[in-house]
């Protein structure tokens, strides 16, 4: 057997609205199923204003422009993250500024951030690692003192929460991904979630190629123009039908990816228990998605060991990111401030196990029993209601 590490959920339900999109003769965007996309998206969440983008990347790039960061200007973030974190506001111009993360979570260090902050700081950008929540009330009690913007990269972590808070509901901007691989999905896609009034009202602008057409489309305008920059940011509507579908079944869809995480978590914690490995730790007040399973071994050389084992047991387990800030363009463009040594030392050690909606019993066994035989080769797994 081949345990794939991810595969699309897609159901009747979503070809469907793609087949009203096409009956509806207007492809571009901004039409019948966006609107739906966007109204569901503000109540559910409860968010002045969300709009639909061709990706997280974009809703990324979207919120580095309303954030206004310009050259000579800092943004702190973790390293321990994707390559758009940082890019989106490269492409502004501004310097990515490392921290580290912390070493249970791997999630932005709030004391870190406190520290790394100079006159030139504009912003901070927290990721929800495996749609695990960061410390979202000391990072914003910090950016507040500080008079700084909070932009959270919440790709992984739509349907998660910080004591009862949706994320990416704290930021003045928030970017969400619709990617194939995350649990909500749209082939390529995503949202920027926006609470600042003010940066709603410039976003729609940005949004639609630095024109004043939702505006004009509105009536509120009796000529539509160029006004402000910005570019083509949204995605079409086969892609948002797609999307209306997958949003309509959020709630399953998550309550899906939680049972194979909560399946793994308990077949895993005699391993940890012996030092063999560890699991993921949830803090207290975060309620998340299922987004990721992952386990860190011991050092470099157990994890190189473990996942070959899992490859060659036909599990498609892999790694995750190679560190910004020891990354080509993160050395150009970026810098760090502290030690970095948490971020380095867990991605050399940190596995991705397959999780997706519709993994099976036996595929889910499978992945389980080669994680213990690559793990413990000489311990026995215990039986389940055995
Ligand atoms: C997936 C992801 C992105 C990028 O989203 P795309 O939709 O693939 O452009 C950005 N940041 C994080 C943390 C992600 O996981």
């Amino acid at each position: 057997m081949r345990v794939p590490f991810n595969k699309p959920g897609i159901t009747a339900l979503e070809l469907g609205y793609i087949q009203q999109a096409a009956g509806r003769l207007k492809l571009s965007g901004n039409g019948h199923f966006t609107k739906r996309c966007h109204q569901l998206l503000e109540c559910r969440l409860g968010v002045g204003k969300a709009l639909l983008t061709h990706s997280g990347t974009a809703a990324l790039e979207m919120a580095a422009i309303l954030s206004g960061v310009g050259p000579g200007d800092e943004v702190i973030m973790p390293s321990f993250t994707f390559s758009s974190t940082a890019n989106a506001f490269v492409l502004r111009g501004a310097t990515p500024v490392f921290v580290d993360v912390r070493q249970d979570t791997l999630n932005l260090d709030p004391d870190e951030v406190g520290a790394a902050i100079t006159p030139k700081t504009k912003a901070i950008v927290p990721v929800h690692y495996a749609g695990v929540a960061c410390e979202m009330g000391r990072l914003m009690a910090i950016a507040e003192q500080a008079g700084l913007a909070v932009i959270e990269d919440a790709a992984q972590a739509l349907c998660s929460s910080d004591h009862g808070r949706p994320l990416g509901t704290f930021g003045r901007a928030s970017a969400l991904s619709f990617h194939e691989t995350k649990n909500i999905i749209a082939g390529e896609g995503g949202a920027l979630l926006i609470t600042d009034p003010e940066w709603a009202a410039r976003a729609e602008i940005v949004w639609e190629k630095g024109t004043n057409r939702a505006a004009f489309s509105r009536g509120e305008v009796d000529k539509y123009t160029w006004v402000d920059i910005g570019s083509s940011f949204l995605p079409s509507e086969i892609t948002a039908a797609f999307l209306w579908g997958q949003l309509e079944r959020m709630d399953e869809i998550s309550a899906e990816r939680l049972r194979c995480w909560h399946a793994y978590h308990a077949a895993f914690a005699p391993l940890e228990q012996v030092g063999l490995l560890r699991r993921p730790v949830i803090p207290a007040g975060s309620e998340h998605n299922g987004h990721i399973y992952f386990l860190i071994y011991p050092d470099a050389a157990s994890c190189d060991a473990a996942l070959a084992g899992l490859r060659a047991g036909g599990v498609d387990a892999v790694r995750h990111y190679v560190p910004l800030h020891s990354a080509p363009a993160g050395l150009r463009f970026g810098r760090t401030h502290g030690s970095l040594d948490f971020t380095t030392d867990l991605s050399a050690r940190l596995v991705r196990l397959p999780l997706w909606v519709g993994i099976d019993e036996t595929q889910m066994e499978c992945v389980i029993d080669t994680v213990w035989q690559v793990t413990a080769p000489h311990e026995r797994r215990p039986q389940v209601g055995g």
